[in-house]
């Protein structure tokens, strides 16, 4: 069962004026290993071209950046959601919900940008779900920036915890869960929910079905479907085995290490280390898991051949590693050490 729905009325109140937006699909699909910010800005496509990454995985079209320690953000553009705010590039702008997942720099840097540069354009103020122990500073953190810039930007800033749901509109919520992660970390899940009417009212009229509902009959099932889990910055936990997590369609992890000598920092400062991986997909049941997070200290290549030699085919099938592109997308490789 899902938890609480928080602040119910300013949640309708936003999908009503977004409501056409969330079902809008992008004009123009950037099609597959295309260089991204070819679209919007003509004219400024060169000069202004995006850092971020574009990949479509399992059906999900998903936008960011990931690098450990410099920047992690993901954008789901067809759910109107992003999974941190990473430095704020101009994609997320128009997003209207970012799921905070905790408040180390790399992930959460371009908070007070974000509403800024959306009051600057005129657009409604964003929505950013965190944990309920960062929302004191978060609302500080838009306070002084309001000293600094001369006015303050509106944000519209929600605490959550684990499975306090966020109705994102009808048929989605935003479920977050607790991951293991120095600080208050949370992972969240997007869940499509659809109603199903039971089988024993199926061969009802509209009509009937109708007064069953008046007199208080529950006549449908509710339906979950796992679309995507993000799972923060974490050492591999119990929230693995968490329905909604290790049965969506597209779950997002993170393996920031993969050289023997940094299991230590691994362990350390909680994170995901490739010797983790195997037990890691012997307990999801997803079909697209995609790895995040990696450290620049190994490149995308090693780390692809250290990933070879451990993994099962099968395995290696299931996965995808965000920030593994042709170079045309790229100005520069994450495989360049830093
Ligand atoms: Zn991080």
């Amino acid at each position: 069962m899902s938890g609480m729905i928080r602040d119910r009325h300013q949640i309708w109140s936003i999908t009503e004026t977004l409501g056409t937006r969330y079902s809008r699909r992008p004009k123009k699909r950037n099609p597959a290993g295309a260089p991204l910010g070819k679209t919007g800005f003509s004219g400024h496509s060169d000069r202004m071209a995006s850092r971020l990454i574009e990949k479509t995985v399992g059906g999900v079209r998903l936008q960011g950046f990931s690098l450990a320690g410099e920047e992690t953000i993901m954008i789901v553009p067809e759910m109107n959601v992003a999974f941190d705010i990473g430095r704020a590039p101009r994609e997320a702008i128009g997003i209207d919900h970012i799921c905070l997942s905790h408040g180390h720099m790399d992930h959460a840097a371009g908070l007070a940008y974000y509403f800024s540069q959306r009051n600057f354009q005129g657009t409604p103020p964003g929505t950013v779900l965190a944990h309920h122990k960062l929302v004191p500073a978060i609302e500080d953190l838009l306070q002084v920036w309001g000293r600094i810039e001369g006015h303050v930007s509106p944000g519209r800033i929600i605490g959550v915890d684990e499975d306090e749901d966020f109705q994102l509109h009808r048929s989605l919520v935003i479920r977050p869960f607790r991951v293991s992660h120095p600080g208050p970390t949370l992972g969240f899940s997007l869940v499509e929910v659809r109603k199903k009417l039971k089988p024993e009212f199926v061969s009802l009229s509209g009509q009937q079905i109708a007064d069953l509902k008046r007199s208080g009959q529950i006549v449908e099932d509710r339906l979950e479907i796992p679309r995507v889990a993000f799972c923060s910055d974490s050492a591999i936990g119990p929230f693995l085995d968490r329905d909604h997590v290790r049965n969506a369609e597209v779950l997002i992890v993170e393996c920031t290490f993969f050289e023997p000598d940094h299991l230590d920092r691994a362990r350390q400062g909680q994170h995901t280390y490739i010797d983790d991986l195997p037990q890691l997909l012997d307990r999801v049941r997803s079909p697209h898991i995609v790895l995040m997070h990696m450290s620049r200290r190994t490149g995308i290549g090693a780390a692809k051949r250290y990933l070879r030699r451990l993994l099962k085919p099968a395995d290696l099938e299931r996965l995808t590693i965000f920030m593994d592109l042709p170079a045309p997308q790229r100005g520069h490789r994450p495989d360049d050490k830093a």
